[in-house]
């Protein structure tokens, strides 16, 4: 991920590290080479203007500073413009103030959602809570035993419902082995039973955006008032991520992302860009299909890796 964009970064630092004192044309010139790296990164139009024009407004009226050259007060600026574009501050997970902390999780299928449940049980587990893992997409005849393996693998339970229950099964969705929005109350209320401290109720997703299953992810989110909607989404999707993310922020207004598939040659475009056009924050990046290839996303450790 964003070896292409750290390269291309790198070289035009490398050329202004050549010049003793910057003109007006020496920073366009660098604002040019900035604003091409991250286009062909597939980052989304309106975040590269926007970033380009700071960079560029800053650098022309940097102050000579005696410690920095030129050159390092751009790549000063860039960094500082970089951690603001991921989200600046680091967000972690809000925990309710009275248990449980209800976690949903939304996105397109595909995106890494089941993935990630099992992920975040093991992650929270590791951390001293009691974590529930609830399999609310209903839509997939294969997505319930999904979660229940990975729940199993991460030594977290499930609340799941039965593959034989006919009951409740909803047309308005589809095919349907129960009702998803009565199978996430249910897993809360059991969670508030079982004393679950934390609940994370997976959802279903479509391979686009879907109206009808829209609807159903913001009556589960209703029906459950989570204190946290994650939106997950895969790194790879390039330019589709500004759509999509728009997409699931007007129906379900999530409260932060998770990037998935870090791992990936994706060229980083969404991570990029995902922040800028929904200004939700990231919270974790995952990594791989290992359970433990997971990640507190830090906005500042992120720009440094792409500035390396
Ligand atoms: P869902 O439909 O959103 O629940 O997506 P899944 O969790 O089923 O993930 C879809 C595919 O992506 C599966 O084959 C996962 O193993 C894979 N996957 C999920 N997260 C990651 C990740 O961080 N890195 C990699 N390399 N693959 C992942």
């Amino acid at each position: 991920m964003f070896n292409t964009l750290s390269d291309r970064l790198a070289q035009t630092f490398k050329n202004l590290r050549t010049k003793g004192r910057l003109s007006e044309a020496d920073i366009d010139a660098t604002i040019r080479e900035i604003r091409r790296a991250l286009l062909d990164a597939d980052v989304a139009v309106p975040v590269v203007r926007e970033f380009t024009g700071q960079v560029r407004e800053r650098a022309l009226s940097a102050e000579v500073s005696g410690a920095l050259n030129p050159a390092q007060q751009v790549v000063k600026i860039v960094n500082e413009e970089l951690v603001g574009v991921l989200g600046g501050q680091t967000r972690t997970l809000r925990f309710a103030k009275t248990a449980p902390t209800v976690i949903m999780l939304a996105g397109l299928q595909g995106a890494g959602k089941t993935t990630f449940a099992g992920k975040l049980g093991h992650w929270l587990k590791e951390q001293g809570h009691t974590p529930l893992l609830v399999a609310a997409d209903l839509q997939r005849p294969n997505a319930v035993t999904q979660l229940s393996v990975v729940a199993e693998r991460a030594g977290v339970p499930v609340f799941a419902p039965h593959p034989g229950n006919q009951s409740g099964a909803d047309a308005e969705y589809g095919p349907v082995i129960g009702d998803p929005v009565a199978v996430a109350r249910d897993g809360v209320e059991t969670a508030r039973q079982r004393q679950h401290d934390v609940v994370i109720i997976d959802t279903a997703g479509r391979l686009g955006v879907d109206e009808l299953l829209m609807r159903q992810a913001a009556d589960i989110r209703d029906a459950t008032q989570p204190d946290e909607v994650l939106f997950v989404i895969d790194a790879m999707i390039g330019q589709d991520a500004v759509a999509t993310a728009k997409a699931f922020e007007e129906g379900v207004d999530f409260t932060g992302v998770v990037l998935s598939k870090l791992d990936g040659d994706a060229r980083g475009g969404a991570a990029l860009s995902v922040t800028g056009v929904t200004g939700r924050p990231i919270l974790f990046a995952s990594t791989g299909e290992k359970l433990t290839d997971l990640e507190v996303f830090h906005p500042d450790r992120m720009a440094s890796r792409i500035l390396d």
